[in-house]
């Protein structure tokens, strides 16, 4: 397996609820490493750039109401196979098919407001992470 790096989002429900850190805690022990991170609120520019893949599906508006709606934690997790891990720490998309002990089983409400975003792949990986953090390679640890 290759180190890699992914992008993942901490979103409103979960900053609002107070569990960053249960959330980065479960990224620390799959033995996944935060090598950037920052508590941000997106404006709506950002939110609609982010998510332009999904700006023609019926949802886009809720999704980027609901990524605007509060502080969100966006980091650079790395590791080994970090990009599927980190989407198998996530669960499915939809909460209430997510498997059991997966962060939105275990967090996320419902399939707007499910706790965390991240990369699904090496492109969008690399990507996304440069689309918040610019210049990453001073962050390196
Ligand atoms: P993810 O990669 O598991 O986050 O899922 P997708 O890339 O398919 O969708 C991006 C985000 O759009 C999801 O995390 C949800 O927040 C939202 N989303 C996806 N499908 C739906 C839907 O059917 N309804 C609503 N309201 N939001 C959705
Ligand atoms: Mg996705």
């Amino acid at each position: 397996m290759a180190l890699e790096r992914t992008l993942s989002i901490i979103k409103p429900d979960a900053v609002a609820k107070n569990v960053i850190g249960q959330i980065t805690s479960r990224f620390e022990a799959a033995g996944l490493k935060v090598v950037a991170a920052k508590l941000v609120r997106l404006s709506r520019a950002e939110a609609e750039q982010f998510y332009d893949v999904h700006r023609a599906r019926p949802f886009f508006k809720d999704l980027v109401d609901f990524m605007v709606s509060g502080p969100v934690m966006i980091q650079v997790l790395e590791g080994e196979g970090a990009i599927a891990k980190n989407r198998d720490l996530m669960g499915a998309t939809d909460p209430k098919k997510a498997a059991a002990g997966t962060i939105r089983a275990d967090f996320a409400d419902s399939i707007d407001a499910n706790a965390v975003h991240g990369s699904d792949g090496p492109e969008t990986a690399a990507a996304e992470v440069a689309f918040f953090f610019a210049g990453l390679n001073v962050y390196t640890r």
